[in-house]
């Protein structure tokens, strides 16, 4: 058992590093395209700033157990770094250092004063007491408090992570600093600061991704079949939205398995049963694999869970006419050449979730102002950013004649390099 655990934890770090060298290669490709010399590749290629962190914590059965944490910052030419915390039994350092490098180009392609952060735990909070997971929060701001701050690196939620931790991290950060610091950290309750919109900003965004695709492809939305892999933040949101807009969601999934049916699934049913970590489906017999929901017909495929999912072993058989990237990382380089070259618009990452990372931005600035926004107002502001950012995109892939992906990183890590340039850095 030991064996085969070791087995599937070396596969997915391979493939973390796989998508982590991917990166780098699609970053070297961008900075050429923009004329930046071999040292500008060299200064962006890798974070520049990772802390490795050990946390001690006192469990509820009396024992310590050391926890493993990072904080990785990729580059602070542009402003302070920007990022998400997950906690997840795989997270690794490959995987964010890979992370923080995505989140320097999603701050570049919606424009952002920001560089990209990452941070993670080593943990599976599914089976931790809620105190143990405070205290772990806790542990976590003291060990990297000197690397943080408002202006500095600012934290956010991510994999299993939300607003309560947000509220735990920024009250240990308070504590540290000896004054109220709501612009620590993002994606906090709304009466500590939180911004309206946030825990729906990242579906929301890849659904004014979704209906802008649909708009340049000729696609109508209502009737649409859709399919979206994930059932937590991003997908169930997403699932919500897009339902309200009239498509049809034929197929979801979570960690345990997969629904399909094409005549359309029963959404409301199926948010009113999800549990607190995005499970659904373990509730039903007639659920599929993760892998064949991928592969089943649809317009519209939306990725929301973990990444890795489109690879070359399946891109030949991918259905859908549009992929809408909501997960960080689903598809790897080969099968974005083999889906781009199928003639299926992929909708890259770095560019669809991006309405996170621009509604944590807005409530960086409320905190920063002390004044505070509606949700009409956020709304709004973020879908002009939006689509602003894929015109950029759309533009940048038609003049260089270019994949999706690569007009991304052409457009994300632009600001960036700019930035390092006037600084004299490289
Ligand atoms: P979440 O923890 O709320 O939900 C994750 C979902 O994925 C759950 O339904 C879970 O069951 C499912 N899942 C986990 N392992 C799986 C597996 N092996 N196969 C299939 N499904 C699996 O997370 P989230 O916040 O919704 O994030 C999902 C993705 O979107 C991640 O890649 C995250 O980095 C990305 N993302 C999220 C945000 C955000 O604001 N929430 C912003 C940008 C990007």
């Amino acid at each position: 058992m030991e064996a085969v655990k070791e087995h599937i934890q070396a596969k997915g770090e391979q493939a973390q590093l796989d998508l982590f060298q991917s990166t780098q290669k699609i970053i070297k490709e961008a900075v050429g395209y923009l004329g930046y010399s071999d040292g500008m590749y060299e200064l962006l290629k890798e974070p520049i700033r990772m802390l490795t962190v050990r946390i001690p914590i006192r469990m509820d059965n009396g024992k310590t157990k050391v926890f493993t944490g990072y904080r990785a910052q990729h580059n602070d030419a542009v402003g302070p770094t920007k990022g998400g915390v997950r906690f997840h039994p795989e997270v690794n350092e490959t995987e964010v250092k890979a992370l923080s490098m995505w989140m320097s180009l999603k701050a570049g392609i919606v424009d952002l004063p920001y560089g990209g952060g990452k941070g993670g735990i080593i943990c599976d909070p599914r089976v931790m007491s809620l105190g143990e997971i405070e205290r772990l929060s806790r542990g976590y701001v003291r060990a990297i408090s000197q690397i943080v701050g408002p202006t500095k690196d600012i934290p956010a939620p991510d994999v299993f992570t939300n607003a309560q931790i947000m509220a735990w991290m920024m009250d240990e950060y308070s504590h540290i600093r000896e004054f109220d610091s709501p612009g620590f950290i993002t994606g906090k309750p709304l009466v500590l600061g939180g911004s309206h919109g946030r825990e729906t900003a990242t579906a929301k965004g890849v659904t004014i991704c979704i209906e802008e695709a649909a708009r340049k492809t000729g696609l109508e939305l209502k009737d649409a079949r859709i399919i979206i892999q994930g059932f937590g933040n991003a997908g169930s949101f997403l699932a919500k939205f897009l339902k309200e807009k009239g498509a049809r969601i034929v197929g979801i999934s979570d960690a345990h398995g997969a629904l399909y049916n094409v005549g359309g699934l029963d959404i409301d049913y199926l948010l009113e049963r999800r549990d607190r970590f995005g499970s659904v489906t373990n509730l039903f017999h007639n659920r599929i694999s993760n892998k064949e929901l991928l592969e089943k017909e649809c317009d519209i495929l939306v990725p929301a869970a973990i990444a890795n999912q489109l690879t070359a072993d399946n891109a030949a058989n991918i259905q859908a006419s549009i992929i809408v990237e909501a997960a960080n990382g689903p598809t790897t380089w080969e099968a974005t050449e083999i889906l781009s070259k199928r003639g299926i618009l992929i909708i890259p990452d770095v560019l669809a979730s991006a309405g996170g990372v621009t509604v944590s931005y807005f409530e960086w600035v409320q905190n920063n102002q002390g004044f505070y926004w509606t949700k009409e107002e956020v709304t709004d502001r973020m879908r002009d950013v939006l689509i602003t950012s894929m015109n950029k995109v759309f533009a940048t892939a038609e003049k260089h004649q270019v994949n999706m992906r690569l007009a991304s990183y052409i457009v994300g890590i632009r600001k960036t390099a700019e930035a390092a340039h006037f600084r004299g850095w490289a």
